[in-house]
């Protein structure tokens, strides 16, 4: 028998009324959790394992070798960010990141505890700041970052406008076509998001192209697209 906490971040149906929920937790790592007869009006849990809940809960492993949930205490279940689409379109960015890049049952605390912090703190004046954060933390984490702020080509410096390609930055005279560029701020931005009390320091107004710029980074490295990503554009704010 296990114990830990950990945010729902997929809850899938599979057969009967039983759901697979995919769980970031804290002590395991990403997870996934087998939950009988869920969707069972009459079952204890049910309701109560929606995304993004924040629950502790404990759970066995099964003789084929996959996980069962046995038992269940909802810390917080955040139903309210269903009213605001464009806030649980960020949120939604946020998971899908995580859930696409991060590997299964590999440990990492620091991950957790800061997705905490972008599930607990999202809803607020500054929410794409929120989300940039929470994805230069991860990609700093997963070992992504720092950033080399030189053009992979030529070797120019913090180039005045650049792109990115297989990890790398390439500066506007290298490469002429293709992808979209982005202005030098969105890399010193990155940088500075690191300082302490960085978000009550400052409002800033080309956050939605360092969103864009993480994204596209993202999807150098997961070779897919982001899909909600592409819904934020559709969600009015
Ligand atoms: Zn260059």
């Amino acid at each position: 028998m296990y114990k830990t906490e950990g945010i729902i971040l997929r809850n899938t149906g599979v057969k009967d009324k039983d759901v697979i929920l995919t769980i970031l937790t804290k002590d395991f790592g990403k997870k996934n959790i087998y939950v009988r007869s869920y969707l069972d009006p009459k079952t204890k849990y049910f309701g109560r394992l929606e995304v993004p809940s924040h629950i502790e809960f404990m759970f066995i492993k099964r003789k084929n070798s996959t996980y069962l949930l046995t038992g269940l205490e909802q810390i917080r279940g955040f139903c309210d960010m269903f009213y605001n689409p464009y806030l649980y379109t960020l949120f939604s960015i946020g998971s899908e990141v995580t859930l696409k890049m991060l590997p299964y049952e590999e440990r990492n605390e620091l991950i957790y505890k800061w997705f905490k912090w972008f599930l607990y703190f999202l809803n607020s004046k500054k929410m794409e700041e929120y989300l940039a954060v929470y994805l230069i933390r991860f990609l700093y984490l997963s070992g992504f970052f720092p950033i080399k702020n030189r053009c992979g080509k030529c070797g120019k410096k913090n180039p005045l406008y650049f792109t990115v390609s297989g990890l790398e930055i390439f500066c506007i005279d290298c490469v002429k076509d293709g992808k979209r560029f982005y202005p030098s701020y969105v890399l010193e931005y990155i940088k500075r998001m690191f300082e302490k009390d960085f978000l009550k320091k400052i409002q800033f107004k080309g956050i939605k192209e360092v969103i864009d710029f993480l994204i596209l980074f993202i999807e150098e490295i997961v070779e897919e697209k982001i899909l909600s990503y592409r819904v934020l554009a559709t969600v009015g704010k």
